[in-house]
């Protein structure tokens, strides 16, 4: 078995991993860390949950403990690149948390928050920058920033980078970069597309891969209720009456949606906020850091603003809506259940969302246990629903793994583009608000100092309550490995 102190790491680095309770890497750690700390190009396949950011963050920390140099000029040394805000945030939050006991600097830059302010913090330089890639490219465009002191670079989530039409600019940023360093690429995924763009930013790389999916999919208890499109409100109401569902994620597929649902839990006396790519991006941290700190136990929201949130304690996921991505429902109910800890999943089916749910099933070949309705609860007539409207148009088609239909990729693009373009404007002139996701957002620290907030959430040991107003979960048996089989043959092995 291995640990972390079986690695070689600096002693500050194992003096924070101690603090944090972490004594055994998780599988992508124990693959990822002695390859990177050989200097090796890593392309990992991996998700949100697996402990993926410790696995690129300690060896890179290890690598700025070894190696001290001034902080270059409008520069960086690390250069972490993330899809979305909240992730770079808790990616950097991450290297706060392990690098604390070190000199590091770390900063973290996303669009939506003051330009100029970024400008004069990139000045003196940084030794960590994680950045998403649109304001990275303004920064560069700017020249308020040069990538050419770049020893390590960190691609991370690139399935979603590709989802959310980062491609082009990530064709540019690899242009800017010395040839002469690191790169750790990772993604849930492996398809054509991604380990092309691979090729691109690795030289020669270890190829590791975790297999969360079905373990995800396996640790959460799941259950699906079949409700009218009508009943769902209501029923979402009914099961918030539990005290047992402490902390809900609750996922609608669009933002209107989710902005609906919080509308109808406020005058059902139920406290909730929504979080999706229309929100501000104070807005966002504000619902979120509620959500952290359980001032707000209900957090409603879209696929993409949810990716990568990592907050501690969420007992239950309920969908909603259920995406017609397949994949997508992992990933949701992955919130939950997050390192080791269980969960539970309920999901609202309507008769249209019947083929997302055998689609669903197909993918983690579970079937999802039917949950009783609550004593005297209507469902509604299922047939008299309309039609789900679809972005793309029509039913979603069946897709090659990895490949997302059409709509889908539409709406994320949306949301790349409020990451971009009209989040800054919004926030001309604003700040951001108060405590970001889970710490600081746009700030940079320097030397040793306090823990954020929320930088290492530690793995709940607590088994889940069933849900008080419907029968206990059941655990599917004997489920055999195809699914994790399936979706990892897709990508490299080593
Ligand atoms: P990540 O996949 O990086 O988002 O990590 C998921 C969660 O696992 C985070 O809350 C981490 O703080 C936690 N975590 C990371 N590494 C470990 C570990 N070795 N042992 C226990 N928890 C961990």
């Amino acid at each position: 078995m291995t640990l972390f102190t079986d690695f070689g790491l600096a002693e500050p680095l194992l003096k924070a991993l101690a603090a944090e309770g972490y004594e055994k890497p998780t599988p992508i750690q124990a693959q990822t860390i002695p390859l990177a700390l050989e200097g090796r190009d890593v392309c990992g396949i991996a998700q949100t949950g697996t402990g993926k950011t410790a696995a690129f963050a300690l060896p890179i920390l290890n690598h700025l403990a070894k190696t001290p140099k001034p902080l270059p000029r409008k520069g960086c040394r690390v250069l972490v690149l993330s899809p979305t805000r909240e992730l770079a945030g808790q990616i950097a939050d991450s290297f706060r948390t392990y690098g604390r006991n070190l000199r590091v600097k770390t900063a973290v830059v996303f669009g939506g928050v003051n330009l100029p302010r970024q400008e004069r913090e990139m000045a003196t330089g940084v030794d960590v920058l994680v950045a998403t890639p649109g304001r990275l490219l303004d920064l560069i465009d700017r020249r308020a920033l040069s990538l050419r002191d770049v020893e390590i670079l960190v691609l991370d989530e690139a399935d979603q980078m590709l989802d959310l039409g980062f491609i082009h600019a990530l064709k540019r940023i690899v242009t800017m970069l010395p040839k002469d360093r690191q790169s750790l690429f990772f993604s849930a995924t492996m398809p054509k597309t991604i380990s092309s763009l691979a090729d691109d930013f690795l030289r020669n790389p270890a190829k590791v891969a975790v297999t969360p999916v079905a373990t995800t999919a396996e640790r959460v208890e799941q259950g699906v209720m079949f409700v009218s499109t009508g009943r769902k409100q209501p029923l979402l109401e009914i099961l918030l009456r539990d005290p047992a569902i402490d902390r809900v994620l609750v996922f609608t597929r669009t933002k209107h949606g989710a902005d609906k649902v919080v509308r109808g839990l406020e005058k059902a006396g139920i406290s909730g906020a929504a979080i999706h790519g229309n929100k501000s991006q104070p807005a966002r941290e504000r619902a979120l850091a509620a959500f952290r700190d359980g001032s707000c136990r209900v957090l409603v929201a879209t696929d993409i603003a949810a990716r990568g949130i990592d907050v501690e304690g969420v007992t239950h996921v309920i969908n909603f809506d259920l995406p017609n991505v397949p994949e997508s429902y992992v990933h949701r109910i992955g919130r939950t259940a997050r390192a080791g800890a269980a969960g539970q999943a309920i999901s609202f089916c309507n008769k249209e969302e019947k083929a997302f749910l055998s689609d669903i099933q197909k993918l983690t070949r579970q079937t999802v246990p039917v949950l009783p309705m609550p004593e005297g609860f209507a469902a509604g007539d299922l047939d008299a629903d309309a039609p789900i409207p679809q972005r793309g148009g029509g039913r979603p088609q069946p897709h090659a793994r990895g490949q997302k239909p059409q709509g889908h990729g539409a709406s994320r693009q949306n949301d790349a583009q409020a990451e971009r373009g009209p989040k800054r404007r919004r926030s001309r002139g604003g700040k951001p608000g108060g405590q970001a996701a889970g710490g600081q957002t746009a700030n940079t620290q320097r030397s040793v100092q306090g823990r954020p907030g929320s930088g290492g959430a530690k793995p709940q040991g607590s088994a889940p309550r069933p849900v008080a107003s419907t029968q206990p979960f059941r655990r599917q048996e004997g489920r055999s490995d195809g699914a994790q089989v399936a979706w990892l043959d897709k990508g490299p092995r080593r």
